[in-house]
């Protein structure tokens, strides 16, 4: 499965992680590929999607971090935004409204 994220296209792929059994995906900067843990429910998979497509996400915007580790909030507020725009998510989120 392919999906495209910030313009780029992103392999997903699965992984069989057994000696980190918390860690349900990964993100691969080096050659766009998102990793989802085999084996979970659907929804699980579905969230980690997600979470590994916000990674990629704010990496292609190049949201900056100091030198605490600390990100500024509008930064990643104005990456997270353009970035579900460009999935699609906007859409969603604009139907939900409309319905009320
Ligand atoms: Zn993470």
């Amino acid at each position: 499965m392919r999906i495209k994220i910030a313009g780029h296209d992103h392999e997903i792929l699965g992984f069989d992680q057994e000696h980190r059994p918390n860690l349900m995906g990964r993100y691969e900067p080096d050659n766009n590929i998102i990793r989802i843990k085999e084996g979970m429910a659907l929804s699980a998979k579905k969230e980690t999607l997600t979470h590994e497509a916000l990674h990629a996400m704010l990496t292609h915007s190049g949201v900056s971090v100091d030198e605490d580790g600390k990100v500024e909030m509008e930064e990643v507020v104005v990456a997270v935004a353009s970035g579900l725009f460009q999935l699609g998510l906007s859409e969603v989120l604009w139907n939900q409204q409309e319905d009320k």
